[in-house]
C-alpha cells in the first residue's frame, strides 16, 4: 500500500469511528431521556396531564425558625453562602431579602448537608416578563445535585415535570399550588440522601417529601438520579453531605427565611 492510499485509509478508519461514537452518543443521550419503568413519560414531555390548580391559604408571616435549626439566611446577610467557586456570594440583600443578581451564578451554602428537613420562602418578580420557564424560574438544589424546581406557574403553563415544586425532569408536583406572582411562598421538604455502598454502588435512591404552600406536592418520591436539563443520569457515588444550593436563572426571583434541620442517618 503507498503513502496516500495509507492516508485515505486512516481517514476512512478515522470517519468511521467519529460516526459510530456519535450514534453511541445519541443513542446514549435518547435512552437518558426516555420514559422507563419509574418514569411512564419522556422528559420534559409538554402533552404529560397537567397536574390540576389548588388554590393555597393566604400567604403569612415568616415562619419562625425551630430552636434546633440551622438558620441559612435570616434576611440579612449571606454570610453563610457562597458562590459556586468558593467566592463571596454575590446576590442582592435588601429589606429582610436576598435577590438573584443575573450572571453572578447559582450560590450555595458553606455548611454541608445530607439528610434534612428544610424550609424555604421564596417568591417570583411581580412584574411578569417571561414565560414557560422563563418566567420567575429558580431552584432548590438539595446536595448541589437534585432540584425542586422554583418557577411563577400561576397562569403560566410549562411541561409538567419543570413546573413549580417538580423534580425536576423527573416528577411534576401532585397540584399547581402556586400564588400569584409577587407573593410569598413556602416550600417545606423532607429529603433522605442516596446511599452508595462500599463499592460505590448504590443501595438506595434519594427520596424527598414537598410541601408548597402548605399543600403536598411530592409525596416522598424515590428520584432515579441527579436532576438535569433534558437528561436523566444514573446516580455516581458522592459524599454523605453536600452544600444545599440556589439556582440562578436569570430571573429575579427572591427567598427568605430559609432554615434547616439536619435528621439523624438511620441505621441500613
Ligand atoms: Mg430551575
Amino acid at each position: 500500500m503507498n503513502r496516500s492510499n495509507l492516508i485515505l485509509v486512516a481517514l476512512g478508519l478515522m470517519i468511521l469511528v467519529y460516526t459510530s461514537n456519535s450514534q453511541g452518543e445519541r443513542a446514549m443521550d435518547k435512552k437518558s431521556q426516555a420514559r422507563d419503568q419509574v418514569h411512564k413519560w419522556n422528559i420534559h414531555d409538554p402533552n404529560r396531564p397537567q397536574p390540576s390548580v389548588v388554590t393555597p391559604g393566604p400567604a403569612g408571616l415568616p415562619v419562625p425558625a425551630p430552636l434546633d435549626a440551622v438558620v441559612l439566611f435570616d434576611g440579612k446577610d449571606l454570610s453563610r453562602w457562597e458562590d459556586t467557586l468558593g467566592q463571596p456570594a454575590r446576590w442582592k440583600v435588601e429589606m429582610g431579602y436576598m435577590e438573584v443578581v443575573k450572571k453572578a451564578g447559582d450560590i450555595r451554602t458553606k455548611q454541608k448537608f445530607g439528610d434534612c428537613q428544610l424550609h424555604v420562602e421564596w417568591s417570583a418578580p411581580a412584574e411578569v416578563k417571561g414565560e414557560g420557564q422563563e418566567c420567575g424560574n429558580s431552584g432548590v438544589f438539595l446536595m448541589t445535585l437534585y432540584e425542586v424546581q422554583v418557577l411563577d406557574c400561576y397562569q403560566n403553563q410549562t411541561y409538567p415535570d419543570g413546573m413549580t415544586a417538580a423534580i425536576y425532569g423527573q416528577y411534576p408536583p401532585l397540584v399547581n399550588a402556586c400564588r400569584p406572582p409577587g407573593e410569598w411562598q413556602t416550600f417545606d421538604i423532607i429529603f433522605h440522601r442516596p446511599r452508595f455502598g462500599v463499592d460505590a454502588g448504590l443501595t438506595r435512591p434519594a427520596s424527598i417529601t414537598v410541601f408548597h404552600n402548605g399543600i403536598l406536592v411530592q409525596d416522598d418520591v424515590e428520584l432515579t438520579g441527579p436532576t438535569e436539563h433534558k437528561k436523566r443520569p444514573p446516580y455516581q457515588a458522592h459524599p454523605d453531605k453536600l452544600p444545599l444550593q440556589l439556582q440562578d436563572h436569570g430571573n429575579l426571583v427572591r427567598y427568605r427565611n430559609i432554615w434547616i434541620r439536619e435528621l439523624p442517618e438511620e441505621k441500613e
